[in-house]
């Protein structure tokens, strides 16, 4: 039977803001069972793009893509918010659904032709998959997909990526 993950993820209205509702994922990591099975359909996916790398901006997507890049056997490169890292990095600043922030990489991160599938926990208006895959492109990486538990999808944010395959757990409007 089709594991319902949406029913586990827990909606907080107004937060941060009023007028959000947020979309807590932490049910979900909180058990074993689901948080592995959750794992495993994106590892699924990633494995069907050849991913050689999953990249995850910092911080959910570390939570999200460190378990795909383990179950595959594959290493995992965060991207992370500035002064972080402490080598040569790339950087690329975003908006996000409430505010703006800004991304850095290690310039080494990514081998010339690597296949690449991005993981988070969430798409709103993909401001962070914009970001996230430009650095991987400047590295001179592909971006063969990009994996969330959620996606809400009236933000439209798949639309701004025609040539990017997208999967998503769960959908909300
Ligand atoms: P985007 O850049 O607008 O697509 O926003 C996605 C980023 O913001 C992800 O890294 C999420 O972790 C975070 N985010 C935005 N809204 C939510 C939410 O409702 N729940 C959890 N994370 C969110």
């Amino acid at each position: 039977m089709a594991i319902d993950f949406k029913q586990r993820i827990a909606s907080v209205k107004d937060f941060p803001n009023e007028g959000i509702t947020f979309r807590d994922i932490t049910p979900i990591l909180q058990d074993g069972e689901l948080y592995r099975a959750a794992t495993h359909e994106l590892a699924e996916y990633a494995k069907s793009r050849n991913a050689d790398v999953i990249v995850g901006p910092e911080a959910r997507g570390f939570i999200v893509g460190c378990p795909v890049a383990t179950e595959l056997g594959v290493g995992f490169v965060p991207a992370r918010k500035p002064h972080k890292l402490p080598r040569e990095v790339e950087r690329a600043s975003y908006d996000l659904e409430y505010g703006s922030n800004v991304l850095e990489m290690h310039k080494d991160a990514i081998k010339p032709g690597q296949r690449v599938v991005i993981c988070d926990d969430l798409m709103a208006t993909a401001g962070t998959l914009h970001a996230t895959k430009e650095l991987v492109e400047r590295l001179g990486g592909e971006v063969v997909g990009a994996a969330f538990y959620i996606e809400l999808t009236n933000l439209k944010g798949r639309s701004m990526f025609p040539d990017t395959d997208i999967f998503s757990l769960v959908k909300y409007d």
